[in-house]
C-alpha cells in the first residue's frame, strides 16, 4: 500500500498515511480538524517500486551482514 504524505497548512502538522489507491486523499487535519490538509509530494521513500530503488548510498558498505 503506498504512503502518502501530507501536511496541514493551518498548523503545520506533517504526517504520513498509509492508503489504498481508491481511498479518499486526506483533507482533514488530525491535529487542529480544520480542512487544510495537502498532499505533499517530495522525497518521502514510497517502496512500491521494487528492487534497484534502495542502494543509492554509494557507500563503501558491504552487503554480508555476518555475526548474526
Ligand atoms: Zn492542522
Amino acid at each position: 500500500m503506498p504512503t502518502y504524505h501530507y501536511r496541514c497548512k493551518s498548523c503545520g502538522y506533517d504526517f504520513t498515511e498509509q492508503q489504498s489507491f481508491t481511498d479518499d486523499p486526506i483533507t482533514t487535519c488530525p491535529k487542529c480538524g480544520l480542512e487544510q490538509v495537502r498532499k505533499v509530494f517530495s522525497a518521502v521513500p514510497i517502496e512500491f517500486k521494487g528492487s534497484g530503488f534502495y542502494r543509492t548510498d554509494g557507500g563503501s558498505s558491504k552487503s554480508s551482514d555476518s555475526s548474526k
